[in-house]
């Protein structure tokens, strides 16, 4: 039998079509030199991580576990080297006590911050669960009720930096500049490292000794430079995602300047015991095997974003970013205008799943929503959005966003599955 029909056997027998297999099968095909670029980035990134692990001698004494105080934990301490090898900074903080992305970014946040100074944003609303951080909307403990101010200085219509508007909202409190890499839920362009370089060369520009902080989540490994490269004084992000590889079960990072990370880990534990505490109990492997894999598990989930676009502009459907775009992070947004399309499509992901795939998932009131939100999620990791996941929600445009996959081959079947569903609704056609 030839190859390309056994493999159609396997699918067949996994529940999609001739038809949906047979389109998919002509879309891969037309990918080879988008992925031919993704596999260098991958490479050249594989190569940055092993360089920093062999350079900082990484070795099996590193992998046994700590407890207690946690004292010359040298795997914890080895792999934070790495860390800051690998994003090219003086230092970095990586822990499983950083509980998640927006613990980190909190951290990093009311680290660096002091009583009097001000906040600015130039890149427009934050992720949603910074506005309680911040205080944008007001919360116990925010930077806003310890006399943190906050200022946002939105994107142009078209996208670009208002370069005058942030001119003018740079003033003598300004301490910190926060840039978000990912667009996140919102529908503006994920901004490319270069982009990220020239806005904080505008800002230093105007005031030296302002501190640029990076939220570089769901952006790592995406390009062969990351924002420290560029200027970024401190980037951050969370382990269940990118950098973790799909492996690490908990933790986030920071990397940057020796005087940031220091305030961070004074932050993070207690003023003057910093980074020397915090037992790593016994987690250190999983979390340095996982940034080993990241760069060829972040090449899976971009060939998966770039394969779905494909799919879904080819029916019809406006995809952010769209077919051709350049990427800079691994989410992909598709938009149905169509309850039931949303809902194959996460049913479909969900069907594809290694975990829970019997599982069907149905919109539900989530707290903090003004719409019903569905999602989709078969991980190893809890919550985990580096494997293949979807969620969107239920009113116009009826987006959905996805991201991940640990396998190109997995991100496939599961996108496959998706249009499948969406076919068995009747509304669409594969021709
Ligand atoms: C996921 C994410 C966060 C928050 O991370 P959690 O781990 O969900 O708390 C913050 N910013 C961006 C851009 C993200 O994608």
């Amino acid at each position: 039998m030839p190859k390309e029909d056994i493999l159609k056997e396997y699918y067949v027998s996994m529940g999609i079509s001739p038809e949906v297999f047979d389109f998919c099968s002509q879309i891969e095909d037309t990918l080879t030199g988008r992925f031919r670029e993704i596999d260098h980035i991958a490479e050249c990134n594989q190569m940055k991580v092993l360089a920093a692990m062999r350079k900082n001698r990484l070795s099996e004494g590193c992998l046994a576990p700590s407890t207690g105080y946690g004292y010359n934990d040298l795997g914890r301490d080895t792999l934070e080297r790495i860390y800051a090898d690998v994003f090219g900074t003086e230092d970095a903080l990586v822990r499983q006590q950083i509980t998640c992305g927006t613990h980190a970014l909190a951290l990093a946040l009311m680290s660096q911050l002091r009583p009097g100074d001000e906040l600015l944003s130039p890149v427009g609303k934050p992720y949603d669960t910074l506005e309680e951080v911040i205080g944008i909307r007001p919360s116990s403990g925010s930077l806003a009720e310890y006399g943190i101010s906050y200022r946002q200085v939105d994107l142009l219509e078209d996208g670009s930096f208002d370069w005058e508007g942030i001119r003018q909202a740079i003033n003598e409190k300004t301490r910190l500049v926060t840039i978000q890499r990912s667009k996140g839920y919102a529908s503006r362009p994920t901004l490319s490292v270069d982009r990220i370089g020239e806005l904080i060369s505008f800002v230093k520009g105007i005031k030296p000794d302002l501190i640029c902080m990076v939220d570089n989540c769901y952006g790592e490994f995406v390009e062969l430079k990351e924002p420290s490269q560029v200027g970024a004084d401190l980037v951050v992000g969370s382990l269940i995602k990118n950098p973790g590889g799909g492996l690490a079960p908990i933790g986030g990072y920071l990397c940057g300047t020796k005087e940031c990370i220091e305030r961070a880990a004074y932050r993070l534990t207690s003023p003057g015991l910093g980074k020397e505490v915090g037992a790593s109990l016994g987690i250190t492997p999983t979390l340095t095997q996982g940034l080993f894999l990241a760069p060829t598990v972040v090449k899976g989930a971009l060939k998966g974003a770039i394969f779905a676009a494909n799919i879904y502009e080819r029916l019809g459907f406006r995809v952010i970013p769209d077919n051709r775009e350049s990427r800079h992070d691994i989410i992909q947004e598709v938009e149905f205008h169509d309850p039931d399309l949303l809902q194959a499509f996460c049913v479909g992901i969900q069907a594809s799943a290694p975990v829970d795939s019997f599982v069907r998932p149905e919109p539900w009131d989530m707290p903090g929503y003004d719409a019903k939100v569905i999602m989709a999620a078969g991980a190893f990791v809890s919550g985990s959005s580096i494997e293949l996941s979807a969620d969107g929600p239920m009113k116009e445009p009826y987006a959905v966003y996805f991201q991940g996959g640990l396998t190109w081959e997995h991100a496939k079947y599961g996108i496959m599955m998706s249009l499948q569903k969406i076919c068995e609704t009747g509304k669409v056609r594969v021709l």
